[in-house]
């Protein structure tokens, strides 16, 4: 099939071709025609897929055939500000021959500029849940003209817990609508949304479910905690990786990795939430152009992360939850390209690596890396997570040390829900500013913070704390997911 037989404009023909596609991805050939006659649908697509052009195209033919009005008339929701700036990318690139404005609204930026150009008008806005009702409480964007609504990443927002957001948005959009869900799992959650949001949707579903793009080669290499990084050193010099995505668990890790390897010589560049959205970005453009040959990235920041051509994607940690797998190594082999994904395996991440096999339905080997000296000295303990392995029996006083700080953190959470219980929405809850400073300050007193009717999502080196690594994202929602879920 070619994209000329799908019916798009010529000016999207045009933008089509000089984007270099030549043929449609299969979500593009099923959901476009789909979406040009202007049903809802569902689209079960994973990222890498080109589920992005999938929805863009139609809304681009539809905003340029139809008489424009004065107001905003295409909203597009992302879980986080990577995939926004992606998607807004894919709109200025495919609306390139049309008179059609985009803004993407996401938090963590001054809301000033946003104000402003809000004020103007756009055509198209594409926006994270949070900062975008943020502009619909204090009256600066109004959504009472959408005609086209996307959820992209469906699932990914509903698991940052910004399920309420969303609803809340949505509620401010006229009913008579087209809504496009797109999401790489439909789960019970993501049908209960779909049938209160659309009408009559048509459903298309591309690959196997929860499968991995094809193409991505996938190792798995089992690797004491505190030998990973010489592992890393030893990968990176002996193999020739040009572009390589490291995903570390935390934000500090991340860093650390980054700096241990700038050390090295290798240059290599981090991006997380504790950075702001102009680091981020400088990271992520000096990665693209090939200034850096490594990027680090937490979970969370790699959403949306597209980057031709990343040769390898190497997990340091194995992700706590399998379907952060998928997405991770969905980052390489994309759009039909081959990659290689490889994960370091502690003996504690064993399990990990089990929920993966589930999840997948894949068996696989964890094997010792050949050629690896497992002898060779460490290069350095650094890593939160190692202070998991550390605990050992013969150190049994500072672990119960530490499970005393969970038990308390427990406790904290508990008073937390009922402070978003009370306090609601208030955008206080998102404003977390100097998150490091503050992580600190709970350690020695986390009740302080509660108090100041502030929630937190700091924890250390649990899975809790993994999940809420981008706190400055989904502090609030996160903790409204698991907590006041029957609200
Ligand atoms: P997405 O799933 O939308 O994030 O797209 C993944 C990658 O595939 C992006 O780099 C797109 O530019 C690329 N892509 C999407 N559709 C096509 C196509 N029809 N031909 C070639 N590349 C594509």
């Amino acid at each position: 099939m070619s994209f000329s037989t799908l019916g798009l404009s010529d000016q999207l023909m045009q933008a089509i071709h000089a984007s270099g596609y030549t043929t449609p991805t299969e979500i593009q050939s099923r959901a476009i025609p789909i979406a040009l006659e202007g049903k809802d649908l569902i689209g079960r697509a994973q990222t890498g897929t080109g589920k992005t052009a999938a929805f863009v195209l139609p809304m681009l033919h539809y905003l340029s055939s139809t008489p424009r009005t004065n107001r905003t008339r295409a909203l597009i929701l992302t879980p986080t500000r990577e995939l926004a700036r992606q998607v807004e990318d894919s709109i200025t690139a495919f609306g390139r021959f049309l008179q059609l404005t985009s803004l993407s609204v996401y938090g963590g930026v001054n809301m000033n500029n946003q104000i402003k150009r809000l004020g103007r008008g756009v055509d198209i806005i594409i926006a994270t849940p949070g900062r975008l009702l943020d502009h619909v409480k204090r009256k600066t964007a109004d959504l009472s003209g959408i005609e086209i609504l996307v959820l992209d990443e469906a699932d990914r927002m509903l698991d940052m817990g910004f399920i309420h957001d969303v609803r809340t948005i949505i509620s401010r959009v006229p009913i008579k609508r087209q809504t496009m869900l797109f999401s790489a799992t439909i789960s019970e959650e993501i049908k209960k949304l779909a049938a209160t949001i659309q009408k009559s949707p048509e459903v298309v579903e591309v690959g196997e479910r929860r499968a991995p793009a094809e193409g991505i080669t996938q190792h798995f290499y089992s690797i004491p905690q505190n030998k990973k990084l010489n592992l890393l050193f030893h990968l990176l010099e002996a193999k020739s990786l040009d572009s390589v995505l490291v995903f570390s668990r935390t934000k500090h890790g991340a860093d650390a990795i980054a700096r241990k390897l700038a050390h090295k010589g290798i240059s290599a560049t981090a991006i997380h939430s504790n950075r702001s959205q102009a680091q981020r970005q400088r990271a992520l453009d000096g990665f693209k152009q090939r200034h850096h040959k490594v990027l680090v990235a937490t979970d969370i920041a790699a959403r949306g992360i597209d980057v031709e051509r990343i040769s390898h994607v190497i997990n340091f940690d194995v992700p706590a939850f399998a379907e952060d797998y998928v997405h991770r190594i969905g980052r390489t082999g994309r759009a039909e390209a081959t990659g290689d994904a490889i994960t370091f395996v502690s003996p504690a991440e064993q399990m990990n690596v089990k929920k993966i096999e589930r999840f997948i339905s894949k068996r696989f080997v964890v094997e010792r890396f050949p050629g690896f000296d497992y002898s060779q000295e460490t290069v350095e303990n650094f890593h939160r997570g190692e202070r998991h392995e550390a605990f050992s029996h013969a150190n049994r006083p500072q672990k119960q040390k530490e499970n005393e700080q969970n038990s308390k953190y427990d406790k904290v959470k508990k008073k937390s829900i009922n402070r978003v219980n009370k306090t609601g929405h208030s955008s206080e809850h998102r404003d977390f500013p100097n998150a490091h400073n503050r992580k600190n300050q709970f350690r020695e007193n986390p009740a302080k913070r509660i108090n100041r009717g502030r929630v937190t999502t700091e924890a250390q080196g649990s899975d809790w704390g993994a999940l809420a690594d981008d706190a400055k994202d989904f502090e609030k929602g996160f903790l409204k997911k698991l907590f006041t879920r029957d609200r």
